[in-house]
């Protein structure tokens, strides 16, 4: 039986009943509940087996909610908030007493953004409340973008998958929090690094990998299939070098052949970053499901959504 449904009045009950409904977004789907509810914020994190360490980000439905939530908005906040919201860009922020201590793993600071998706702003207007919502997947694995990709993973969990249709963006969003009042990239994501640099001038990505990391979205692994993946800068050779195995190979613009590939996956023909990050976990979706003994995704270029498409790619192999 399916739980996708496109019925908004039957999300707005469930959310209201504190449970939990996975919301489609412009960057993916989230799995979402009330952000004031003790018993949906622990089902988000008992589903999707997600530590308690790993702070949630609130969803608004607009600006003049934001009062609710954070105490202090640096020059620079506002300007990025003007110029991307709604959109992919979650601004780290200190919080208010109100917001409770397990939506931010017990930090001063809240992860706040406002979703571009047209499903997701209704359903956020006819609610009295913010909704947290994580990416509708199992700790670690690859994100959905797709209705379908949430139902295969929590069918048996949750009550329904709110149908949005596919994801425009498909890359989580850029996550950017400020030390002293100046802004640093927490995680790369569906805004580039360029695109932020117009608004606010030079920013640097915070410390990669450490152990401890202030978004975990940037641990070492994360988004990884279940399949084994390499990366490399040379599909072809690398390919070659496996002659015996079964491969699924994820491609930027070019095809490649070989015996032993059981599929290949073309993100962009016209090498358009943006399209290539909005089809990349479909991507890895499909490949995973044949159950191959690899999957060779090719290293994106250095810029743009390149960075954030590498950063997952990087992160899956691990
Ligand atoms: P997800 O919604 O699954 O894409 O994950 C949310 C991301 O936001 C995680 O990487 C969190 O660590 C990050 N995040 C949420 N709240 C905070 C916060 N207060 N400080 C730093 N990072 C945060
Ligand atoms: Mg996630």
């Amino acid at each position: 039986m399916t739980i996708i449904s496109d019925n908004i009045t039957k999300a707005v009950h469930i959310l209201e009943s504190e449970d939990l409904v996975a919301i489609p977004t412009e960057t993916v789907y989230g799995l979402a509940g009330n952000i004031y509810s003790d018993k949906a914020i622990r089902k988000i994190f008992e589903v999707k087996r997600r530590p308690l360490f790993n702070p949630l980000i609130v969803h608004l439905h607009s600006i003049e909610k934001l009062d609710a939530i954070v105490s202090d908005i640096p020059p620079k906040a506002q300007l990025l908030a003007e110029a991307f919201w709604p959109g992919s860009l979650t601004l780290v922020l200190k919080k208010k007493s109100s917001v409770p201590d397990i939506i931010t793993a017990g930090k001063e600071t809240v992860a706040v953004r406002i979703p571009n998706h047209p499903v997701a702003l209704e359903l956020l207007e006819k609610l009295s409340f913010p909704l947290a919502a994580p990416s509708a997947n199992p700790f670690n694995c690859v994100s959905p973008t797709k209705a379908i990709h949430v139902e295969n993973y929590f069918k048996n969990s949750i009550r329904m998958v709110l149908e949005g249709g596919d994801c425009k963006n498909g890359l989580e969003s850029t996550i950017i929090g400020f030390e002293n009042g100046e802004p640093l990239i927490y995680r790369l994501g569906s805004i580039s690094i360029e695109e932020i640099e117009d608004v606010v001038g030079k920013i640097d990505v915070k410390n990669k990998s450490k152990d401890s990391p202030d978004a975990p979205g940037m641990l070492a692994k994360h988004y990884a299939p279940k399949t084994k993946i390499y990366l490399t800068d040379n599909l072809d050779s690398f390919v070659k070098k496996y002659e015996n195995k079964r491969i699924g190979v994820l491609s930027f613009s070019k095809s490649v052949s070989a015996s032993n590939i059981e599929q290949i996956e073309i993100l962009s023909k016209s090498e358009d970053l943006k399209e290539a990050a909005s089809k990349l976990y479909g991507a890895l979706h499909s490949l995973d499901a044949l159950n191959l003994d690899m999957i060779v995704a090719q290293r994106f270029p250095d810029y743009g959504l390149g960075k954030s498409i590498n950063d997952r790619l990087e992160r899956a192999t691990k």
